[in-house]
């Protein structure tokens, strides 16, 4: 059977009832993918997963959040939608709103946003504005214009966006076979995805779904890491652009999150995101966006200082696609050689 989307699949856990218009581009059902090349450079007695997320439609989980967050703003006949974005809710927010025949309204910290996730606002038609200061200041505003104005806030403060992406958490519950991973490794922005992922994990045990909890275990880029560090930062700086953050609006459920499950909220530092960036794509073939390496870099420091325990099945969110920020390789890696076309230059170079 074709899959209908979020909303329809996982309907009995969202609030929407038969009033609700269902805007959506059949997001989710994303490849939970077996890492066992990469386990091995961990450790060999755990069962690793990664969670794809960058097979979503517009190429990150906000999708997750973003098709109830604007079939709720539908439901109440809302016009236009207003986001601060480090890129990516703003290229899902511009596409479901241009599906919804809505305005939707951008802010961004300037030169801050990588490429693919810009293009993305732009090709939706969304109202691009770049702001001179930083996604925190961003933020500040649109909240404000929200509550004076009837434009809706879809950043993650929006509560249909984490109850979107809850759904993240159902869906790897359902593909191990109704049970849930020992621990479930995800970054840390804004934070409202850990907060969502663990309410999700929350309701399917209550709902019967599965026997046990993961624990949470976040990550933060060390330049952008005030959970870790217990104060907010002036400055955030990482090349994990989606993860750049200096005061997480879901602070306190990301705190409650790591608690409750007994997990924890860390940092990597950009070179460790770097190694793992490098390594997902070269030894499993997976092409994710710096900040989802960052609970990737999350794993290998945990498996050198705590250890897992045998047996553990590890799941850890990808939470976008490599090619949302393409630039990024071409600082890492070597350019292509340019060659004569001719057999013999090119056998030359392969060593034939
Ligand atoms: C939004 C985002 C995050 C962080 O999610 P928060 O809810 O802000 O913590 C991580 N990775 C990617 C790719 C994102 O787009």
């Amino acid at each position: 059977m074709n899959w209908r989307g979020v909303i329809e699949h996982y309907r009995e856990f969202l609030p929407v009832s038969e009033r609700t218009p269902v805007i959506t581009l059949n997001e989710g059902n994303t490849p939970l993918i077996k890492a066992d090349r990469l386990r091995d450079l961990i450790d060999k007695r755990i069962e690793l997963y990664l969670k794809y997320e960058g097979a979503n439609p517009t190429g990150s989980f906000k999708d997750r959040g973003m098709t109830l967050a604007i079939s709720k703003a539908a439901e109440e006949g809302a016009q236009a939608v207003i986001c601060a974005s480090t890129g990516n809710t703003a290229a899902s927010a511009a596409a479901y709103a241009a599906r919804a025949g809505m305005r939707a309204w951008v802010l961004i910290p300037e030169g801050k946003v990588a490429l693919g996730k810009l293009s993305q606002a732009l090709i939706h038609g969304a109202g691009v504005l770049e702001v001179k200061g930083n996604f925190d200041d961003a933020l500040a505003i649109v909240k404000e214009i929200s509550q004076c104005y009837p434009i809706v806030l879809v950043n993650s403060l929006n509560p249909f966006r984490i109850e979107g992406q809850k759904s993240g958490a159902f869906e790897v519950c359902d593909q191990l076979g109704k049970r849930a991973p020992e621990s479930h490794f995800i970054p840390v922005g804004n934070a409202g995805t850990i907060k969502a992922y663990w309410q999700g994990y929350r309701e399917y045990k209550e709902a019967g779904r599965i026997d046990s909890l993961p624990r949470m275990m976040g990550w933060q880029a060390e330049g952008a890491a005030p959970i870790v560090r217990g104060h907010v930062i002036e400055n955030p700086e990482t090349i994990a652009s989606a993860i750049r953050i200096g005061n997480p609006a879901s602070w306190d459920a990301a705190v409650a999150a790591a608690r409750e499950s007994r997990g924890q909220i860390d940092m990597v530092s950009d070179e460790e995101i770097m190694e793992a960036y490098r390594h997902l794509a070269e030894i499993e073939g997976i092409f994710c966006e710096p900040a989802s390496a960052a609970p990737v870099a999350g794993i290998i420091k945990y498996s050198r200082t705590k250890g897992f325990d045998k047996g553990d099945t590890v799941v850890c969110i990808l939470t976008g696609h490599g090619l949302k920020d393409p630039d990024r390789v071409l600082h890492i890696s070597r350019e292509p050689l340019s060659l004569p076309a001719e057999m013999g230059a090119v056998r030359k170079v392969m060593g034939l």
